[in-house]
């Protein structure tokens, strides 16, 4: 359950929706009339899933969700001109140099030449504080491996001149629904950071401008007071001076206000262009081994990029390396989806559990 409120706070939030107060299982959120418009709701939206009464049903609200993916005019799909086998590389020796398992080992099983669909998911952002910052943010997922790529701009600018519209090209719809919401979830950490440095830049000239108003209405308060000083004998005259004193706060606290509201940080991330491109690997196959648990994994060798991608977080969808496993399923995890519950100290995987058994979230 908490994957699907998960997914829906991302894809609201994508499309410029205010999500509120959130309680386990539960979300609130304030939309646009476009967006309510889409979703058949009111514009505030209240989504409670799980077994209790009352529930909303996870079926329903996917389909209606899913309305707000991105239109299928977006979606291209293209080739190389001159496919190419991946070069046959020392597949044992790539997995000792990139795999870096932190609390396991592995087994080499095989490698040989594949083909793996990767998506580019293009997300534009808009970061606005008095300021506007424009951009796209690129997420590269592998969906044949599972993995993440860590530049995609190199991956495209690698096979970039190879590339021609695939004439055959189906949208893969399913798969990009459930790939979409990752993506996004990728790109949000990534944006954020990058709005980081325009909130620091806002924040000092925040408070420059503060000082500033704060020194000027001291003064004019200082003179007041002066005045008020000097004229306890005259009744109306200080009663004037108390009520422009009042006035001079009132003033003073909004302008402050504006200068807050001028100040403050707003991020909208949109979803842009899916590109969806077959690219040759080198597929490695080894067993993944954790205390008693193990799987098969297949990881992919990149030929355009040289380096062995990471396979994605099973919780947080971010990169994982170096590649924690879990110990019931060995999920992969990055650091801090496998790290101590801050509660109560207890390691638990979050792909695993979305609580620790203490109650605790994080
Ligand atoms: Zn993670
Ligand atoms: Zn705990
Ligand atoms: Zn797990």
């Amino acid at each position: 359950m908490a994957e699907i409120l998960d997914w829906a706070k991302d894809l609201l939030v994508s499309r410029g929706a205010l999500v509120e107060a959130e309680e386990a299982g539960a979300l609130r959120a304030m939309l646009s009339p476009e967006l309510a418009r889409a979703l058949g709701s009111s514009d505030w939206l209240s989504l409670r899933f799980g077994a209790g009464a009352g529930s909303d049903d996870d079926g329903e609200w996917l389909e209606r969700l899913g309305r707000l993916l991105p239109p299928d005019a977006r979606v291209i799909g293209a080739r190389l001109r001159h496919p190419r086998q991946a070069p046959a590389v020392d597949a044992g020796a790539v997995l000792d140099r990139e795999l870096a398992v932190q609390n396991g080992i592995y087994r080499l099983l095989d490698d040989r030449p594949e083909t793996a669909r990767y998506y580019f998911f293009n997300f534009q952002y808009t970061i606005e504080s008095d300021e506007t910052s424009l951009g796209v943010w690129t997420v590269c997922l592998n969906a044949s491996a599972r993995s993440l790529v860590h530049q995609p701009e190199s991956l495209l600018n690698a096979v970039r001149d190879n590339l021609e519209e695939d004439p055959e090209f189906a949208i893969p719809r399913e798969e990009l629904a459930r790939l979409f919401p990752m993506a996004l979830r990728g790109a949000q950490p990534e944006i954020r950071r990058l709005a980081a440095g325009i909130e620091q830049s806002a924040n000092r000239r925040l408070a420059r401008d503060t000082e500033r108003i704060d020194a000027y209405y001291r003064d004019l308060l200082r003179q007041i007071e002066k005045r008020l000083s000097r004229r306890t004998a005259d009744l109306q005259a200080a009663e004037k001076e108390r009520s422009r004193a009042a006035a001079t706060q009132l003033d003073r606290a909004a302008k402050l206000e504006d200068l807050k509201r001028k100040y403050s940080l707003r991020i909208r991330i949109e979803p842009g262009d899916v590109l969806v491109v077959p690219l040759p690997v080198l597929e490695i196959s080894a067993r993944v081994i954790r205390k008693k648990a193990e799987r098969v994994a297949k990881l992919d060798w990149n030929p355009a990029l040289g380096a062995l991608e990471s396979p994605w977080c099973e919780s947080c969808f971010g990169r994982a390396h170096p590649l924690f496993l879990c110990d019931d399923r060995v999920h992969f995890l990055c650091k801090s989806c496998q790290t101590a519950c801050p509660n109560c100290g207890k390691q638990f995987c979050r792909a695993c559990h979305p609580k620790c058994r203490c109650g605790a979230t994080g």
